[in-house]
């Protein structure tokens, strides 16, 4: 810990992560007024998933044009779907253009976030000491900590090793015998990418994915500027892209069987690459196609069947010295092992850090499952909020769109705080707290549930990182990023507890309130747009 008490900065809110999350909502801050906030990131930079993940090919499925801010719009993308560089660069724009630099800071990783029930605010240890904050925003993403199996012999194999979201540049995979474990998003990419570099590519596919092939191009020069001199046609674009995947999520979430289509549409794309009836049909998933995440690439299939490819259809089961044994019993010698095996996604390290009411951690009050209020909330966490939270994940849209329905909710929460706190200063400050209510929370999650019994994440016959240890589906989201969007748009006091403190060190919090948050502006807004609702606070409190 950082030291005493009165030696700690104390914020607003403290934001934690850089990624789209983390610095869409340091600027949807900004937009609210609240200019007293930090964003804390571990790495030196910022991004997220973005920086972290920049291994060769790395791309996103989303188009270019769908998968940016709203608030943010680029008319340069040079291609339909972009590459991690150029995602990487967006950020980086984006953290320059909205002024987000002051706030951030980096190498600043979080240790521990506890909440003092006294003084109604979050006491943060990071590696470079203590905040206090009113409101933590952890926007530590899902796809943020790598997952390496605990093969046996792994320690003793004398080769390189490493996982492809912390991909090694300094070692030069010319001429070396490499495995790639995993056939996932991220292993797709990289197998074309490396393939003609390595000796030898060995693929360990313990399930085979569904692929589609990925219409890739780039935006001609004139596109680009039709979209600088005539926005609409950028707005357009954008929102045919989202109309389309909205009209694909009923079959989804209501109707796997008509998905059939799909799949002989995803088994004439291989059967064009793949001559070899017998690699055909190890190639070929017998689950239905969108029960795991359908992968996009057109350079996939024609990359396995290259002569210097081979593709092991069974998992890693053990590590000789150098040789790697599959489960089926095929040994391959490798100089290198390149882990695409994941995230931990449904057990996030960040919950062991997180220390709510009564010394609970967020991993033990999530140990059956993660679950939230409307996927941002959780119950024993005051002021406590998620972006990307459970079941908020999509299996065909742009992530950008949930979260900035999350932020439109995050918005609202601090201007209800704002307006439940006594003297009104537009913002918490140390005295009000908002807790979900535990029956609140329960009801989300029993409508989240029950719709997702019809979903092909829940009844496609497999098994995916969508699904905790217990099979139940805490990440994807059962609907449209209209209904989301609906859901989140206000926070309803009646699913929240206010919890009013003694004002316990307030006084050095609120003298550092910057004067120029439009109190007056704000309460006006949340008045006309109906979000105070007359005896809520009564009813709730
Ligand atoms: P992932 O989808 O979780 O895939 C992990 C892969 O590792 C799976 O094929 C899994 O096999 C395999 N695996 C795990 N343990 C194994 C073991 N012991 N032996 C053999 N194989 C093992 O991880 P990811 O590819 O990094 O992708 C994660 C998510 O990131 C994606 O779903 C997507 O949301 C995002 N992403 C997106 C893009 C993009 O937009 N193009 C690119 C990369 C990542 P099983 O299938 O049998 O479990």
């Amino acid at each position: 810990m950082g030291g005493h008490a009165d030696e700690r900065e104390h914020v607003r809110v403290a934001v934690v992560g850089s990624g789209f999350g983390g610095l869409g909502a340091a600027v949807r801050l900004r937009r609210e007024g609240v200019t007293d906030f930090v964003v804390l990131e571990r790495a030196d930079s910022v991004g997220g998933t973005w920086r972290d993940n920049e291994y060769p090919g790395c791309a996103c499925d989303v188009p270019s044009h769908l998968y940016s801010f709203s608030f943010a719009p680029n008319p340069d993308w040079p291609r339909t779907f972009s590459g991690q560089p150029h995602i990487r660069a967006y950020l980086e724009h984006v953290a320059d253009t909205f002024g987000l630099r002051p706030h951030l800071r980096l190498n600043t990783e979080v240790e521990m976030m506890r909440w003092d029930a006294e003084a109604l605010r979050w006491e943060i240890e990071t590696s470079k000491g203590g905040f206090t904050a009113d409101v933590v925003v952890s926007a530590t993403g899902p796809l943020s900590d790598p997952k390496t199996p605990e093969v046996p012999g792994l320690a003793g194999f004398p080769g390189k090793v490493f996982h492809s979201a912390r991909w090694d540049h300094d070692y030069d995979l010319r001429g070396k015998r490499v495995a790639m474990i995993g056939t996932g998003a991220s292993a797709i990419q990289i197998v074309p990418a490396i393939a003609p570099d390595v000796e030898r590519l060995t693929l360990f596919q313990r399930t085979p994915p569904w692929v589609m092939p990925r219409t890739d191009r780039a935006i001609s020069a004139g596109e680009r500027w039709l979209h600088r001199q005539l926005p609409f046609t950028r707005a357009a674009r954008r929102s045919l892209l989202w109309g389309i995947r909205e009209l694909q999520v009923g079959a989804f979430t209501k109707h796997p069987n008509r998905l059939g289509l799909i799949e002989s549409l995803a088994k004439a794309n291989m059967a064009r690459s793949i001559k070899d009836p017998a690699l055909r049909a190890k190639l070929t998933p017998s689950y239905r196609i969108g029960c795991k995440r359908i992968l996009l690439s057109s350079e996939y299939y024609p990359a396995l069947a290259r002569p210097n490819v081979d593709l092991v259809a069974s998992g890693l089961k053990e590590i000789r010295g150098s040789v790697l044994v599959a489960a089926d019993g095929t040994e391959t010698e490798v100089d290198a092992i390149v882990f695409g095996t994941g995230f931990h996604v449904t057990d996030m390290p960040i919950a062991d850090r997180v220390v709510g009411v009564e010394g609970r951690t967020l991993a033990e009050e999530w140990k059956d499952g993660m679950q939230s209020l409307r996927g941002a909330t959780a119950a024993g966490f005051p002021n406590w909020m998620t972006i990307i939270g459970p079941n908020t994940g999509l299996g065909n849209s742009s992530m950008i769109l949930m979260i900035e329905s999350q932020l439109n909710y995050l918005a609202d929460y601090v201007r209800q705080l704002g307006l439940l706190t006594p003297g009104g200063r537009g913002g918490a400050d140390g005295r009000t707290a908002l807790a979900a209510r535990p029956s609140a929370v329960h009801a989300w999650n029993r409508r989240v549930q029950e719709r997702m019994k019809r979903t092909v994440w829940n009844t496609g016959g497999c098994t995916s990182w969508y699904l905790d240890a217990n099979g139940r589906n805490t990440t994807v989201w059962p609907g449209t990023t209209g209904e989301f969007r609906r859901e989140t748009r206000r926070v309803d006091l009646a699913e929240y507890e206010v919890l009013r403190g003694r004002g316990v060190g307030v006084g050095s919090a609120a003298a550092e309130v910057p004067a120029e948050v439009p109190v007056e502006a704000v309460i006006v807004e949340a008045v006309t747009a109906g979000t105070l609702t007359v005896g809520a606070e009564e009813g709730a409190a």
